[in-house]
């Protein structure tokens, strides 16, 4: 529903009242279980990155609220804990580290229980020698996680969906890059991810794409974004990525037409981290439609969904669209990036 020039928030209310939601979200049993991981990270984040002084105030304490109740939930790292749970494990870790806490003792057991599982298992692929995988599954709806170039599921025989190589990368970027800063080792090398870069370009362009590969792409390069700026904590010359930079302003009216605030909430982050100013054409536009399609329960997207990581995650991207950054100067989280870059950018 669209609402009247008169009922639309400020970018501070509407960016409180997403909180909001999502707290609401995590304080639940089901929230908590599925998403708590990613809940805390949120809350670490808007407490580390936000220009706003109440914002970063407000948003600490119910991050070490939220890592507290994690960790009496999950006091050790089981020794055979699954790729996810150990991921899960490396999210708060990463997200407490961002609000200043360490826990020696937990990073020795991950770093056991990781070792445990090769690059193909905790990645889908091996990137020390081959580019993202475009043959493997999503997880069946049975539950079953197929290997790599099966069509039908081996439990259930049900027909499998291919993750696009996008989603791999992506998926492979984040969870490489949030080890690493935590000093584990994830199956492999945050750069050996990164490696591949040229042969994911060129990015799809034009309206008849399939809008969910489209989507996986854009995705994609947002997390080039935030694995090469710690999250929203520097900014990134468009110089260094001439084509992502242009692929992902290419891409903000698409969104706002395509009512996709999810997409749209990271573009828009992207695009700032890059130097785009709240007076540019694009960050206003793709700023007044946030605040118009808040809904009223202070989320972002379909009400109607059913996924509550999917409810939460589009409002955890509206609101990072939103708000404002504490950038720390412009630089690259990896130093020898660059060199990279350079070589690509011709
Ligand atoms: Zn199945």
């Amino acid at each position: 529903m669209t609402k009247k020039p008169d009922q639309i928030a400020s970018s501070e209310t509407s960016i409180k009242r997403g909180l909001d939601f999502i707290y609401r979200v995590a304080s639940t049993t089901d929230g908590f279980d599925s998403y708590g991981s990613l809940l805390i990270c949120c809350f670490a984040l808007v407490g580390a990155t936000s220009r706003d002084a109440n914002l970063r105030q407000l948003t600490r304490s119910p991050a070490q609220k939220l890592a507290r109740r994690w960790g009496h939930a999950h006091p050790l790292v089981p020794p055979d804990a699954s790729p996810d749970l150990v991921l899960d494990f490396v999210l708060v870790r990463y997200a407490l580290s961002r609000l200043g806490l360490r826990d020696v003792a937990l990073k020795a057991q991950m770093r056991t229980v990781v070792k445990r599982f090769s690059a193909q298992d905790l990645l889908g692929f091996n990137p020390v020698n081959e580019p993202p995988a475009n043959d493997l599954p999503y997880a069946c709806d049975c539950g079953l996680k197929n290997q790599r170039g099966r069509t039908f599921c081996r439990q259930c025989r049900r027909r499998l969906e291919i993750q696009s190589r996008y989603r791999v990368w992506m998926r492979a970027l984040a969870s490489t890059y949030v080890s690493g800063r935590c000093g584990i080792l994830f199956g492999a090398r945050y750069l050996d991810i990164l490696k591949w870069l040229p042969t994911m370009r060129p990015y799809p362009a034009g309206a008849d794409e399939n809008v969910e590969f489209l989507r996986d792409a854009i995705y994609a390069i947002t997390h080039i974004v935030y694995t090469l700026n710690d999250y929203s904590t520097y900014r990134l010359s468009p110089r260094w990525l001439p084509c992502e930079f242009a692929f992902l302003k290419a891409n903000v009216a698409s969104a706002c037409e395509r009512k996709d605030p999810e997409v749209l909430g990271e573009l828009l982050d992207s695009l700032k981290a890059f130097g785009l100013r709240a007076s540019h054409p694009l960050i206003i536009r793709g700023t007044k439609y946030l605040l118009e399609e808040q809904n009223e329960d202070g989320s972002w997207g379909d009400p109607d969904e059913e996924n509550i990581r999917t409810r939460c995650h589009t409002t955890w991207t509206a609101i990072d669209g939103l708000r404002s950054y504490a950038w720390r100067g412009e630089r690259l989280n990896h130093p020898e990036v660059k060199s990279m870059l350079k070589r690509w950018a011709r």
